[in-house]
């Protein structure tokens, strides 16, 4: 799948802007409509159904007639996946479209949409599908005169609640596994992007997946994603999102009980030693920051380097920062658009503000970039500490802070010391600390010579406050059956 950049933002048509529930288009049952903001240019795309518990509630119970006796649970395994591989090659004849509507939404160059987000969203559709009848238990020799087997089933209905940052690809990620499970779905979208969300509902009605198996309420937090933790209804929650508020759900679902996989956020380290090939982790310091206008969960956001390759690394990284072009996120050219919205915009920009005053030298950028749109320079703090809260606090912007270390025990520990677990990175010619590295270091996914490799395959979630339970592979997938024991006197 190669680049072609053939949308213009005037082209685009909105076509979906409501609930969708129970295979049909809905307004909110309260009327309410909200607006999803172009973050390039801060003017209102569209009014989107502002759905709240009322709309949840019948999403749920759509979701749930859907489970019970809809065809999706019961109707052959393989069948469940061949309508996921019909989604994917939907998808993938209309990528175009979708990565258009992803960057008007989102503002990410929609040469990254176009060649990233949609590619891989695609791609785990399939991985799913494939998966879809291959789901099945063992038998097990019990003592006695018994035949012993367990049954992997879907775990029900699935309550989905999604960030803005890869807004179609933490849908693929959410809906690939519970779909090829035999769940149903009630899914809240961001808010600040729902748009390309509701158009893969679209998609997943024309190819033939059932009325009820996905429903679809774009909404606030503590309105409809509240009212999709509080369901009784909903049998488990699958968030990604921020760690603060994976606490008000596990609050929340306490009285459902609910089974929950959360993706939160990081503060990963990227830890650079003097024997790495530096152009290399240069690189992989840039982008495992930059990428997404430092809007990952898993961005690099701690570059530590060994003192002896400080100057050289730093020569480096602020050249390919240099050259990055930031601007209108529909031409060719650019590398970084606006972030989000106006509230990521001004946290971003007191965080810089902060990194200054705390008295980390800023050698890049630092500044808005333009008077209109949500545009910030690709900024650079050298002499970080790790006390600075530019060090500590989760900034989701394009803000790197490089610190520097001279052992090996002080960095693996320094690396550790974050309450967060998402990801790092170490780059070393040197397999003996690599493996070292990887094994001491506490966090859901090690990068050896490389940063942001992402499969479907691959188990991806986090240590510590960085969430519970796996998305992608065979573990995302476990994460939405039930495993059954059934025992027979023989
Ligand atoms: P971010 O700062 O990236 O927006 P959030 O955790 O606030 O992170 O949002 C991620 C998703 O969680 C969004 O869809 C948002 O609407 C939803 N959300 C926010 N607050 C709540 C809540 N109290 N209960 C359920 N979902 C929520």
């Amino acid at each position: 799948m190669s680049a072609t950049i053939s949308s213009a933002p005037s082209e685009i048509k909105i076509t979906e802007t409501q609930c969708f529930i129970g295979g049909n288009w809905v307004p909110a049952v309260s009327g309410k409509t909200f607006a999803t903001i172009n973050p390039a240019t801060e003017q209102e795309i569209a009014q989107v159904a502002e759905g709240d518990a009322a709309d949840v509630d019948a999403a749920a119970k759509a979701a749930r007639e859907a489970f019970e006796n809809g065809p999706w649970r019961t109707m052959d395994a393989r069948d469940r996946g061949r309508l996921m591989y019909l989604l994917a090659d939907r998808m993938e004849a209309e990528i175009d479209a979708l990565a258009a509507l992803e960057t008007l939404d989102n503002g990410k160059p929609l040469k990254d949409s176009r060649n990233v987000d949609l590619p891989l969203a695609i791609d785990c559709l399939r991985y799913y599908a494939g998966y879809a009848d291959k789901i099945h238990g063992s038998t097990i020799p019990i003592r006695g005169n018994h035949f012993c087997y367990t049954r992997r089933e879907p775990i029900g209905v699935a309550g989905q609640i999604i960030p803005w940052n890869f807004p179609i690809l933490m849908t693929a990620w959410k809906w690939g596994p519970a779909l090829a499970a035999g769940c149903t779905i009630v899914m809240k979208p961001a808010e600040q992007t729902p748009l390309t969300c509701l158009r893969m509902a679209q998609l997943a009605k024309e190819v033939g997946i059932p009325d009820g198996v996905i429903n679809v309420v774009p909404g606030f937090g503590p309105t409809a994603g509240a009212a999709v933790v509080k369901h009784p209804q909903i049998d488990k929650i699958a968030f990604t999102g921020e760690h603060r508020t994976a606490q008000i759900i596990t609050r929340d679902s306490a009285d459902t009980l609910k089974r929950l996989t959360f993706e939160l956020g990081g503060k990963s380290p990227n830890v650079i030693f003097a024997d790495a090939d530096l152009d290399a982790a240069a690189m992989g310091a840039y982008v495992g920051l930059f990428l997404n206008q430092g809007q990952c969960c898993c961005a690099g956001s701690r570059v530590f380097v060994e003192s002896s390759k400080h100057d050289e690394f730093i020569e480096k990284l602020q050249a390919l920062t240099a050259r990055r072009k930031v601007g209108d996120p529909f031409a060719a050219d650019t590398e970084q658009g606006p972030q989000v919205d106006q509230a990521q915009f001004d946290k971003i920009l007191s965080y810089i503000d902060k990194g200054k005053k705390e008295g980390a030298d800023c050698i890049s950028g630092g500044n808005r970039v333009g008077d209109k749109g949500y545009f910030i320079e690709p900024t650079i703090f050298d002499n970080v500490r790790d006390d600075m809260s530019i060090a500590t606090d989760e900034i989701f912007g394009p803000v790197l802070s490089v610190l520097t270390f001279d052992d090996k025990d002080d960095i693996i520990q320094r690396a550790n010391n974050t309450f967060f677990g998402l990801a790092a990175a170490v780059w070393t010619r040197d397999i003996s600390v690599a493996h070292e590295f990887a094994a001491r270091v506490r966090a859901g996914t090690i990068w050896v010579n490389c940063y942001d490799v992402f499969d479907a395959a691959a188990p991806f979630g986090g240590f510590k406050m960085s969430g519970y339970g796996r998305e992608l592979g065979e573990e995302g997938l476990k994460a939405y059956t039930e495993n059954k024991t059934v025992t027979i006197a023989l």
